[in-house]
């Protein structure tokens, strides 16, 4: 048995979380595959272009938000959202020591100071 997907199209008006927004908010179709899979979302509110890979979701978790830029100097608790000048957008997956952190950028875990006075 075929499994069904749901067919978009261009124009095609779709709720999905805006990372810019940091909210559901209406999308505007723009690009679909040949078998109706969206490749590319505008968000209607921020204008802000996104795009899909066939396959490849993004895990853009309920609780992602756009993290302070990383310092150092900072205490950071599991599950904290951050900004690395390098690495952009990550969240700490675990506290290792009580100066070592892990955090995941895109699908990378990397790991990062914290707490240094
Ligand atoms: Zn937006």
């Amino acid at each position: 048995m075929a499994i069904e997907k749901k067919k978009f199209a261009i124009d095609e008006k779709v709720e999905r979380l805006c990372s810019a927004c940091d909210t559901e908010s209406e999308h505007s179709v723009m690009t679909v595959t040949k078998l109706g899979q969206i490749t590319k979302l505008m968000c209607d509110v921020c204008s802000t272009v996104s795009t899909f890979k066939s396959g490849v979701k993004t895990s853009v978790g309920m609780t992602t938000k756009a993290g302070s830029p990383y310092d150092r100097t900072r205490k950071y608790r599991k599950g904290q959202a951050m900004m690395h000048s390098t690495f952009g957008q990550g969240e700490v997956t675990a506290v290792i020591e009580p100066q070592k952190i892990d955090v995941l950028f895109g699908d990378q875990v990397r790991r990062l100071i914290h707490a240094q006075a």
